[in-house]
């Protein structure tokens, strides 16, 4: 089971004179399990893109497969079930008046009891890092950190076996966008869910995708393993990525240092790196 993704096409507003191509013929395949993170510039086409494997959108051409459900012809209520999609500043959405509440209404048509409910609501909550004495208090009165897990709680509690999230991490202050992503890290090594990754920024995606696709005008310009995509700078410059400091001064830094393994991505690879080469070069461990 996974996403089949078959020359995909969207265009909005066909045949008028606002008409506009946003997906060009887009062919992917994303395993059960991945964590799959999907970049490029704004107006590259990633919401599009994320919004028809719910069947928000429909495709003008191409053909998209879910778990086998044909996203076009399915049933929409069964796929809605099995693909969460988590919104931009999903925060923006909430309105119960407690957490509970917030968290519960998703659940509030599928007919369960009210302790089923109260034990999702808290396995949710749980998984996202937050205490029940929260359960009882506004949404409106927690952190912004606080606030967009309780929104991916929300999506959570229907207990979805692909999860999107979209920009997760936009407008959160740097301790914020760390706390996020670490536990999207988690999430997806304890429940194994397929976890799509969307963002403008390969910062937010490179520790946690396996694999990173780019978009560039509606189209897939890159492709790949995360640490190989992120090798070819020059075509991601031409895709109009930046490619992460770190990335950079450490490629610098090997036309020095061959010893240097190619593509670091994180600043806490580039330091194993180099203690790694500095006890090689000098036979002492690094004191720092
Ligand atoms: P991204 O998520 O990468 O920022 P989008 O998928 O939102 O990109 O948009 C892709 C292209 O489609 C952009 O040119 C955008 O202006 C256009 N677009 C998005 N939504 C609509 C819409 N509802 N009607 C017309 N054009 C749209």
């Amino acid at each position: 089971m996974s996403i089949s993704i078959e020359e995909l096409s969207h265009i909005y507003q066909p045949g008028t004179p606002s008409e506009k191509i946003a997906l060009r013929n887009i062919t992917l395949e994303i395993k059960t399990g991945a964590c799959i993170g999907i970049a490029g510039q704004t107006g590259s086409g990633k919401s599009t893109l994320v919004q028809h494997l719910n069947g928000l959108l429909k495709p003008t051409s191409g053909r998209i497969l879910v778990n086998g459900i044909n996203v076009t012809t399915g049933n929409l209520s069964v796929l809605r079930k099995q693909v969460g999609i988590v919104f931009q500043c999903p925060e923006q959405q909430l309105f119960g008046e407690t957490v509970c509440k917030d968290i519960a209404f998703g659940l509030s048509n599928l007919g369960l009891s009210g302790s089923e409910i109260e034990i999702r609501v808290r396995e949710a909550l749980r998984v996202v890092g937050l205490e029940d004495d929260l359960l009882h208090k506004s949404p409106f009165r927690l952190s912004g950190g606080q606030k967009r897990r309780v929104a991916i709680a929300g999506i959570l509690v229907m207990r979805p076996q692909i999860l999107v999230l979209d920009e997760p991490a936009a407008g959160l202050d740097p301790q914020g966008r760390r706390d996020i992503l670490d536990f999207i890290g988690k999430l997806h090594k304890q429940s194994g869910m397929t976890i799509l990754l969307v963002s403008h920024s390969l910062d937010d995606i490179v520790r946690l995708a396996e694999r990173v696709v780019i978009l560039k005008q509606g189209a897939v310009a890159m492709e790949g393993k995360t640490r190989d995509v992120l090798n070819d700078l020059e075509a991601l410059e031409n895709a109009g990525m930046s490619v992460p400091p770190i990335t950079i001064l450490m490629n610098r830094l090997k036309k020095e240092i061959p010893e240097l393994n190619d593509c670091l991505l994180t600043v806490e690879e580039a330091r194993n790196e180099l203690k790694r080469v500095w006890k090689m070069k000098t036979g002492v461990n690094p004191s720092c």
